[in-house]
């Protein structure tokens, strides 16, 4: 048929004028051809390029009938579903995770791509293939006389409308989008180019008398009988399940079928081999040319098949990665389930199979699968469970495996493993039947006797193969040994299916393959799947969270999760990539808490000169791997190896989620080991935390978090964080609906502590045992941060002058205080002029507080704060019994220069201004530039400005630590002023 085409063309005048005489039509411009023939003839169906290719009907003598899609001379997909196929619908888990969206069928996209002109895309663009976008820049003449193959001669879009026009004469414009565009169903790469090419021409009146819609939706019942074709590609799919070599050697080898067909979801000979571990068959249809990549309708190649048999959803283990971790208040089930999960999920999985119970992910073992055994059965299983626990002791950590398990039971839940230890291992009475079942007994042995068991059942021929006969087995332990053999030969299938090109990336339906043995713990299969090119920046659908397996891997338990970060981590991976959970919050939400009692009324905080400088606000987003391992309250130790591996991969220790830093997190997680490895490898102990969170050192004195360590380690933290540089004078903002106040970590510590109300405000007598050893708890945290924060001060202070620093807090404390009680002792005009202070911050020099509290200073010196008379006695005892008498003796003798100077100086500046003063004006020459003040002072004339300037002269000469004596006083604290200095005596 094609050829009486080519004959309507015997020679074609191009605009150009350039003859392609004889030159046959490219395969391009023959692919449109295709079939409409009566409904007597054999065949009727879609051709390209001389070959079937598309959906198809073929009609036997005897009125039977091929039907389906076709590739040449074969069926490649049914329209019949076969009876043992395997469907997503059997993993209800997974559903969240099926977001892909089919792909549609566009024409005005293929003809875009059909002409293959994408500069950007294209790695072998070449400078002419841009001629031929360009039906000005034509070929050469008599090209055709160079080119030995016409079929491969380069058209011009023009001349291939043209030709397109000659061709399909009626049809013109032969490809309109109309109606509804088509989804595409299965998305291998051939299937998608026959789904596009049945798209073309599903409109044509040629092709309506046989039914070609019904094909693609895999209707079959419209035909007629099957045809030997299409009933030797089914029987094929059925030998591949039952894995015999033989009879498909027998098929494939005469060439009845292709080794490529599918049933109709998509279902292939290959998978069906595949997961039914028949390798020599996979082996056999892979050099047969079967596409080890094609997918099923619902997008599952052979190996994702694979994959979700091998992992099933229970041998996840729990993480907070995903949240799915139980919640530690209601107590888990079957507590050993996740941890045995590795062992149960081999034994589970074929007596799952048999009893067809889909996996729901859950981690509870189902009873009743094993219950539904025969009591001889069962007995078989506490003979078991008796003869290895005798052997205990002599087996106990001969193997890795065995020993693996006992750490992770160790390091894990600690409390889950003791319940199991404590239950009499094998009592006669226990009710073995209904509810208990063999993983109540100590497992490691168990394993390991399985192990052998299975070793030994591999070894023996008449092991049954398919886990379908195995159900008459009888005998526990031969089960698990056979499904523990059977969970070999899957993995065997798997590093097959690798090995012959199968392309782990593809195995994106439900969820990536590398995701699954992320989620299973499987360090041996992330390796395989790593060094197979899977690739790591995958990542969950955005809303699950848009996590990518690092992050999961770093909530793994065990020892698994840190080989498995280290793994990814060598294989190119983001080490800071973020999951799109930026509005979740970080809640262990274990306290419910009230708006806080503590009053803020826009307090200023620390003056500046107190703290160190502001680090630059950190990013915010969502949590990356290194905040989900801090997060962990599980395993400390291996949490700490995963946070270490992240941060030795320059993970970024100061990102923010949900307002915490890395470091904050492992605060509130309570692992204290994160913490050091963190504050070792330079994570910021000042970092700003958001969402009201103030620093490290805030989260630290937190109550929501004070479950989380002893008393003891939490002054011990707070010693690490101020040793590793926190600075407990960094402003901490406080807010409560519309009020906000500045104050410090203590005043944080503070407000948290009044918003337990029950706690802060009851007489302690009516408070219940445990409630007293909160508040006690809480009060003496508080206490010692108050401690540190007073310590900090006087640090603080001591690199100011001492004289000078108390004169400026006088200056500033008691004129308020002078409101209230007249101080006959102070000269008039002594204020200090505020430019010229020291900043003094206001807080209670006893409890650390300085939100919320009325300030009082010591009556007797002015030297300190103090926020009650509680605070004042205390502090009276603790430190200020010391101080007090030099502060007040350090006053005494300021203010008696202060209200002897004016006068000395107020009678010489009259000498002064006759020149007299000459002596003055040089001496005071060596304290430029603080004599301008002193003569503005004289020369302003007055008893006011002479005692503005003394004031502000003496000052200065304390902070310049000048040693003047005075005449006739011999003050200890001054210990010297001599007047006759300046001439003055
Ligand atoms: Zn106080
Ligand atoms: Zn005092």
């Amino acid at each position: 048929m094609r050829a009486g085409r080519m004959d309507a063309f015997p020679g074609k005048r191009l605009r150009s004028g350039r003859s392609f005489a004889g030159a046959k039509l490219s395969q391009h411009a023959a692919a449109r051809c295709h079939l409409a023939l009566p409904a007597v003839l054999p065949w009727q169906g879609l051709y390209k390029a001389d070959q079937r290719f598309g959906p198809g009907v073929e009609t036997y003598p005897d009125g039977s009938q091929d039907v389906g899609l076709w590739f040449r001379e074969h069926l490649i997909k049914l329209c019949t579903p076969s009876p043992g196929g395997f469907s997503l619908l059997s993993y209800p888990e997974f559903s969240s995770f099926l977001t892909h969206s089919a792909a549609r069928i566009s024409l005005a996209e293929e003809a875009e791509t059909e002409r293959g002109l994408q500069e950007g895309q294209d790695p072998f663009f070449y400078e002419y293939k841009r001629l031929l976008l360009h039906d000005d820049l034509t070929l050469p003449p008599e090209m055709c006389v160079y080119s030995t193959d016409s079929e491969h001669l380069p058209m011009t879009s023009s001349f291939r409308q043209e030709l397109d026009a000659r061709i399909f004469l009626n049809d013109i414009p032969p490809f309109v989008e109309d109606g509804e565009p088509w989804f595409i169903t299965n998305e291998t790469p051939l299937l998608v180019r026959i789904q596009k090419q049945t798209y073309r021409f599903r409109n044509k009146p040629e092709h309506s008398s046989w039914n070609m819609g019904a094909i693609l939706e895999g209707k079959r019942s419209g035909f007629a009988l099957c045809g030997p074709k299409e009933g030797l590609a089914m029987e094929m799919i059925l030998k591949a399940e039952e894995g015999n070599h033989d009879w498909i050697y027998g098929v494939l080898k005469d060439n009845f079928a292709s080794a490529d067909v599918a049933d109709a979801k998509g279902y292939t000979v290959l998978a069906a081999a595949a997961t039914h571990c028949h390798n020599h068959v996979v082996s056999l249809l892979l050099d047969c040319g079967a596409d080890v990549n094609k997918c099923s309708d619902e997008g599952l190649t052979p190996l994702s098949m694979c994959f979700l048999l091998y992992y099933p959803a229970r041998s996840f283990k729990p993480n907070i990665a995903e949240r799915t971790v139980p919640k530690p208040q209601e107590p888990p089930k079957l507590p050993v389930a996740p941890i045995l999960s590795s062992f149960m999920d081999t034994n589970l999985e074929s007596l799952n199979y048999e009893v067809n119970v889909p996996s729901q992910g859950s981690y509870e073992l189902r009873p009743h699968v094993l219950g539904s055994q025969e009591r001889g059965v069962s007995q078989g299983t506490r003979l078991s469970g008796k003869s290895v626990d005798r052997r205990s002791s002599s087996l106990k950590g001969d193997s890795p495996l065995v020993k693996g398990s006992l750490g992770h039971v160790e390091s894990g839940l600690e409390d889950a493993p003791r319940n199991t230890n404590q239950r009499p291992p094998c009592s006669a009475e226990t009710n073995l039947e209904s509810n208990v079942c063999v993983c109540s007994f100590p497992i490691e042995l168990s394993q390991a006797m399985l192990e052998k068991s299975a070793q030994s059942h591999s070894l023996l021929r008449t092991a049954s193969p398919s886990p379908r006969t195995s159900s008459s087995d009888k005998g526990t332990i031969r089960r698990m040994a056979l499904s523990m053999l059977e969970r070999k030969r899957r993995w065997r299938t798997i590093q097959l299916l690798l090995r012959r090109g199968a392309d782990p990336n593809l195995c994106r339906v439900p969820v990536q393959g590398l995701f699954l043995a992320v989620k299973a713990g499987d360090t041996d299969g992330v390796r395989l799947l790593l060094e197979r090119g899977a690739r790591t920046d995958v990542r969950f659908p955005p809303q699950l969270g848009a996590l990518t397996p690092l992050h999961i891997a770093a909530a793994l338990p065990g020892e698994e999760g840190v080989r498995i970060v280290e793994l990814l981590l060598h294989a190119i991976t983001d080490v800071d990539a973020k999951a799109a959970d930026e509005d979740d919050t970080y809640d262990p939400g274990r306290v419910d808490l009230l708006p806080s009692s503590l009053k803020l009324s826009n307090e200023p905080g620390p003056p500046r000169a107190y703290y160190g400088t502001h680090p630059p606000l950190p990013e915010e987003g969502g949590r990356t791997a290194l905040h989900v391992a801090c997060e962990r309250e599980d395993s400390n130790k291996c949490a700490r190896d995963i946070v270490r591996l992240l941060l030795s991969h320059r993970a970024n220790p100061d990102l923010l989620w949900s307002g915490h830093s890395p470091l904050s997190l492992s605060i509130a997680s309570g692992n204290d080991l994160v913490v050091k490895e963190l504050l070792t490898q330079g994570a910021d102990p000042n970092l700003p935390l958001t969402k009201g969170l103030g620093s490290a050192l805030c989260v630290a004195c937190d109550l929501t978090y004070e479950h989380q360590r002893s008393m003891d380690s939490r002054l011990a933290l707070i010693d690490r964080l101020l040793s590793h540089g926190a600075d407990i004078l960094k402003p901490v903002t406080l807010r409560q609906g519309e009020k906000v106040a500045v104050g410090t970590a203590v005043d944080y510590g503070y407000f948290k502590f009044f918003q337990d109300r029950k706690i802060a405000h009851s007489p302690f007598h009516t408070l219940m045992p445990a409630e007293r050893e909160a508040f006690v708890a809480r009060k003496r945290l508080l206490e010692y941060m108050g401690l540190q924060l007073r310590q900090a001060v006087f640090a603080k202070e001591s690199q100011w002058d001492p004289t000078w620093l108390y004169l400026c807090k006088r200056a500033e404390l008691i004129p308020s205080h002078r409101m209230k009680k007249k101080s006959p002792s102070l000269p008039k005009g002594l204020d200090v002029k505020e430019r010229k202070q020291i900043p003094f911050f206001k807080f209670c020099y006893q409890c650390g507080r300085s939100v919320g509290v009325r300030l009082l200073p010591c009556p007797r010196c002015y030297g300190i704060l103090t926020c009650s008379k509680y605070c004042k006695t205390k502090a009276w005892a603790e430190f200020h019994k010391k101080d007090c008498g030099d502060l007040v003796a350090m006053g005494r003798s300021a203010l008696r220069l202060a209200a002897r100077l004016p006068l000395l100086l107020s009678a010489k500046a009259r000498a002064w201004g006759s020149g007299e003063g000459t002596l003055v004006s040089r001496n005071l020459s060596r304290f430029r530039p603080l004599s301008q003040h002193f003569q503005m002072g004289l020369l302003g004339g007055g008893r006011q400005g002479a005692t503005e300037a003394a004031w502000l002269f003496l000052t200065y000469c304390g902070s310049e630590r000048l040693v003047l004596t005075l005449a006739g006083d011999t003050t200890p604290s001054w210990q010297s002023w001599n007047m006759d200095l300046w001439g003055l005596s």
